[in-house]
């Protein structure tokens, strides 16, 4: 049996994809690494598997962490992955025809911090792709006068709690229910949440002590038990399909793409196509890579080769002209189809996520096909018109397109979750070109907003 988190009785299920967002600074990258660090300690060595950008929870090590909130008689689920990226962006980038890759989310909000830009934003990106999420309260460990209790549920140490500091827990708690509940969601805490599609739990935790971690790898896997059951036609053993995470130089294998493998099996020697940066990409997988152990990092190579992948797993592909690749785009295994009609298909979906363009209007800029996407829709509800849509940094030639509008409002680059070039700064300055960058969609549309009508203002 290969390391895979997918012995499942059910062949159909396939180990859920999960994303973790919300604002930044509120805790994301610190609950994967507790999520990581205990699973590696409750875990016998090697039975999490560290994947090409994601984490691989087996049933059994979730069970063992949940310390018996989970009865792995009771799923068919063989485990989670976890993206290991955290973040919206990550998230909304990464697509699976056309929905969303994660099959389902944690949102992360600080208890002394509540919702912020970045977490209503993520509700938005969650309600748009229909994707079932939990509530991490994070970093209840803040709360003065907290005692924490080491190995017990949530729930027990949120009661072992003084009256006093149960109360200002509580009024950040359902503040944020409170929240929930003005986006249209019912919501409560997760000890009283029956049913987790109806009702989004509300997990009171600490990335820092690990409390309630527990709980929520318990409402997670009822979550995704639900979810995958009732939403999921999962092929295992047919071609592969996945979603490109990032296209990377390696020493040894020139171009390679990180891709979640979110359906079917690959091989190497299958044919796959790569959607491209200007055409579609069709080659021959010459080695499937995953990273080595820890122990053996120190080894040359940081890399082991494997002779069969399947869903859901990261993994590295090694093949000729992967170039042209672009992070977000979709890849899949030809198998016994027709080529021609695979390209189609991923054709299809590349034309789906390309953003409709106008004579007048600004340039977006953005870091993958998937947020050009969310940008378009943004800008789309916010009627700003848009002249040239890409993905990339902003560079020298975008200030040149964006002079050749003739009003001057629209002189505008709107780039999500890019860097711009230090010679296009200058040159935006000397063409009077207007840049606006940001990692909040809805922001960036503001501050454009702003500063159309602080024009119009000027000019009355
Ligand atoms: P991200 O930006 O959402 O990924 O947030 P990070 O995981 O980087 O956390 C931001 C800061 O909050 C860091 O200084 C963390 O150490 C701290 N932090 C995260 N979770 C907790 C928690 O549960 N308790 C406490 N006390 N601090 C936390």
């Amino acid at each position: 049996m290969s390391e895979q988190a997918n012995s499942s009785t059910n062949q159909n299920l396939r180990t859920p994809i999960v994303a973790v967002l919300g604002h930044v600074d509120h805790g994301k990258t610190s609950l994967l690494d507790k999520i990581r660090g205990s699973t590696v300690i409750e875990g016998e060595a090697g039975a999490i598997t560290q994947h090409i950008g994601a984490t691989a929870v087996p049933l059994d090590v979730v069970s063992q962490v949940a310390g018996g909130l989970v009865d792995p008689t009771e799923f068919d689920l063989p485990g989670l992955l976890f993206i290991d990226t955290p973040g919206h962006h990550s998230f909304t980038t990464l697509r699976a025809r056309g929905g969303a890759l994660a099959d389902i989310a944690i949102l992360v909000v600080d208890v002394n911090d509540g919702f912020q830009p970045q977490t209503e934003e993520a509700i938005r990106i969650l309600k748009e792709t229909g994707t079932p999420f939990v509530v991490a309260a994070n970093k209840i460990d803040t709360v003065p006068g907290w005692n924490p209790q080491e190995d017990a549920p949530v729930q027990q140490t949120y009661e072992a709690q003084s009256d006093r500091v149960r109360q200002s827990l509580d009024e950040e708690l359902y503040r944020i229910i409170g929240n929930l509940s003005d986006e249209g969601f019912s919501s409560d805490l997760y000890w009283r949440v029956q049913d987790f599609r109806a009702n989004i739990g509300v997990i009171p935790v600490s990335a820092k002590t690990g409390e309630g971690v527990p709980d929520l790898l318990t409402v997670l896997m009822g979550l995704a038990q639900r979810y995958m059951k009732e939403d999921m036609e999962i092929n295992l053993a047919g071609p592969g399909a996945g979603t490109v995470l990032e296209v990377k130089e390696e020493q040894g294998y020139g171009t390679t793409i990180d891709v979640i493998l979110y359906d079917g099996t690959i091989r190497p020697g299958d044919t796959v196509v790569v959607g491209g940066g200007n055409d579609t990409i069709v080659t021959e997988v010459r080695a499937l890579l995953k990273p080595k152990a820890l122990a053996e990092m120190r080894a040359e190579k940081r890399f082991e080769q494997v002779d069969e992948l399947r869903a859901a797993s990261g993994v590295k592909i090694a093949a000729p002209d992967l170039d042209d690749a672009m992070a977000g785009a979709p890849v899949r295994v030809v198998g016994d189809r027709d080529v021609d009609d695979v390209i189609e298909e991923v054709e299809a979906e590349l034309a789906s996520a390309q953003v409709e363009t106008e004579e007048e209007g600004v340039v977006v800029k953005a870091d993958t096909l998937g947020s050009l996407e969310a940008m378009a829709n943004a800008l789309e509800a916010a009627e700003i018109p848009v002249m040239r849509a890409e993905v990339g940094d902003i560079a020298p030639r975008d200030i040149a397109v964006a002079t050749t509008v003739n009003d001057e409002s629209h002189r505008a680059i709107l780039g999500f979750n890019v860097d711009v070039y230090p010679d296009a700064e200058q040159r935006a300055e000397e063409k009077g070109v207007h840049l606006f960058t940001n990692d909040v969609i809805y922001q960036l549309v503001d501050d454009y907003d702003t500063f159309v009508e602080e024009r119009e203002r000027e000019q009355r």
